[in-house]
């Protein structure tokens, strides 16, 4: 079976006017298409044809230094992997900020949700080059970290809870050059902080884990 795309769980413009529906036509259907087109291509014939994203990640990124195919599959998966997570990262009328028992860590570790969002945009913001802006969850500490290029925390020993893309084709024909902007707006109007929660619950709770895996 090949890596298929994930469905877009939202229209495309209902994300407008944060992220335009000119931006996700191209986004989604053009940038993340061509991700998952090129890694079913390299991966035919191989052992790693029909094993899932997640495996194909692991399996790649232990033999980059090794093997320059590994690279090209790494990058198209690695892609293919953030971008399906970016669009879960998003909902429409999101943002205002955590609930719950994250909101209590994201005070804990930012000093207040206001701390975490100036923090998260300054980092997003000076990424040099392409990349990905993180909320990650590391050995029970919460962490913003950036990746460069397809670069993604699952091969880190890193949970991750939200994620902004930053490569130019994710706010150039909304904002040009002004990522900063880009990344404020996304952070106010877009997080969906809900979606975070429950992979937190997931992530930091054993008895939820096992519950949700199946038999
Ligand atoms: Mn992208």
């Amino acid at each position: 079976m090949p890596i298929v795309l994930p469905k877009l769980p939202y229209d495309y413009d209902a994300l407008a006017p944060i992220v335009s529906g000119a931006t996700l036509r191209f986004h989604y259907d053009r940038h993340h298409r061509a991700y998952i087109d090129a890694l079913n291509a390299l991966v035919r014939h191989t052992d790693l044809a029909d094993r899932t994203l997640d495996v194909i990640i692991h399996r790649a990124a232990g033999r980059r230094a090794n093997d320059p195919a590994a690279v090209a599959i790494f990058n198209n998966a690695a892609q293919a992997w953030n971008h399906a997570f970016y669009w879960q990262s998003l909902r429409p009328k999101g943002g205002g900020g955590p609930r719950g028992v994250l909101a209590a860590r994201i005070e804990a570790d930012f000093g207040s949700e206001r701390g975490f969002a100036d923090a998260f945009t300054a980092a997003a913001t000076s990424h040099f080059g392409s990349g990905w802006a993180w909320l990650v969850l590391e050995r029970g500490a919460l962490r913003i970290v950036t990746t460069s290029n397809a670069g993604t925390p699952i091969v880190n020993g890193q949970t991750p809870l939200l994620v902004v893309d930053v490569w130019e084709h994710a706010y150039y024909l909304d904002y040009q050059q002004r990522r900063a902007d880009y990344v404020a707006n996304v952070v106010d109007n877009l997080l969906n902080w809900d979606f975070a929660a429950q992979t937190f619950a997931r992530a930091s709770e054993p008895s939820v884990q096992s519950a949700a895996l199946p038999a």
